[in-house]
């Protein structure tokens, strides 16, 4: 376990939703050491979904229409735990039938400095599941009772979680299901991403410590797209605690933290500790020995650490396609770099080339550049 505070046992749990007397929510005492909630012990607390089916709590089809401030009736659902290739169904249309946040109950958005999440209109701002009250006392088979926290909390948390991951606002509205492939690579490359978040065919879903995912190829392929889109569903369905990197934007704030006597520890200690980590555009830089060492101390310390660590770069496995990828990005290089024969080996070493190997599978992305066409935020 970690000591980042951003870990995400140890965020507070704010809840968006007010209580009905105003009232700061302190769960009581009631949790037994062999009865608390261990997704291992119940199955229908596991994070993850046991089918294709969508799960959503029998309890909820019980739940009456909330009617908030003068707002049209809704329904109160959670559904966070669907995978994200699920499309709703038409039985569940019962549950509501929101066009806005399509059944997860929040929205992403772009906020000034970076991406921000929100709860969406549909959702009661007093959560009828536990009355505001952040869970309620459930009987246990066992015949013992404890806390369950209402999957309301559950929401706040991640939310909490998806600011505290610095994912740009370009890619607020970057979601796996709204990549569009134009190239077979792409697609292969989304669909290892699915499978990776959750596999039907042996059941399991995607945990931190799983080995990552290194795409390759030109700017402008959807790369951190499809990054970013993995990350979020990490984030919002399963609330594990990720963060996204640029690797340009990181020699900058070590650069910066060296005039203003930060020291190194302070800003790469939390990429070390987070669980899952986007590294964006790596090999970007001058390639300075002083950049070879950052990322050989990054790579390094989380590949000891077993930490799962995802990779977007430019530089491709021989010279003669890094020439021509990059070349094909004109456009997107700094000039300083352009043209430069570079293989992603060259760009990081030869004992860091040999560890992502191990820590990533590995991807080359090619296509047409869908920045030109759509336009660079
Ligand atoms: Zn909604
Ligand atoms: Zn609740």
């Amino acid at each position: 376990m970690s000591n980042n505070p951003l870990n995400r046992y140890e965020l507070p749990a704010r809840s968006p939703y007010r209580t009905r007397t105003n009232q700061k929510i302190v769960p009581q005492q009631i949790v037994f050491p062999e009865t608390k909630e261990d997704p291992s012990h119940n199955p229908k607390n596991a994070e993850a979904p046991a089918s294709d089916e969508p799960q959503i709590a029998e309890a909820s089809r019980e739940l009456p229409r909330a009617r908030v401030q003068g707002q049209p009736t809704s329904f109160y659902r959670v559904n966070v735990k669907a995978s994200p290739a699920q499309k709703p169904v038409e039985e569940n249309k019962f549950f509501g039938n929101c066009p806005r946040c399509e059944w997860k109950g929040y929205l992403t958005f772009a906020a000034e400095s970076q991406a921000d999440v929100k709860l969406c209109s549909c959702q009661a701002e007093i959560c009828p599941q536990c009355n505001g009250e952040g869970g309620s006392i459930i009987s246990l088979e066992s015949g013992n009772r404890a806390w369950k926290t209402c999957d309301c909390r559950k929401l706040a948390r991640r939310m909490e979680l998806y600011r505290a991951a610095h994912i740009p606002s370009r890619f607020a509205d970057k979601t796996l299901d709204a990549f569009a492939p134009n190239d077979d690579s792409q697609a292969k490359a989304r669909a290892h991403f699915y499978k990776l978040y959750y596999d039907p065919t042996s059941n399991r879903s995607f945990k931190p410590g799983d080995a990552g995912v290194l795409l390759m190829g030109s700017p402008g392929v959807g790369k951190t797209h499809l990054m970013v889109g993995f990350l979020r569903n990490l984030i919002l369905e399963r609330g594990i605690a990720c963060r996204f990197q640029d690797f340009g934007l990181l020699l900058s704030d070590m650069r910066d933290g060296y005039t203003r006597d930060v020291p190194e520890q302070h800003i790469l200690q939390p990429l070390v500790d987070i669980d899952v980590l986007l590294l964006d555009d790596l090999g970007k830089g001058r390639n300075s020995k002083w950049e070879l060492g950052i990322i050989d101390t990054l790579i390094s310390c989380r590949y000891n650490a077993g930490r799962t660590t995802l990779i977007t770069t430019n530089y491709t496995l021989d010279p003669e396609t890094t020439l021509r990828e990059r070349s094909r990005g004109r456009g997107h290089i700094d000039s300083e770099e352009f043209l430069s024969r570079d293989t992603l080996r060259d760009r990081v070493g030869d004992r860091i080339y040999s560890r992502l190997h191990e820590m990533c599978r590995i991807f080359f992305v090619r296509g047409n550049d869908y920045r030109q066409i759509l336009q660079k935020p």
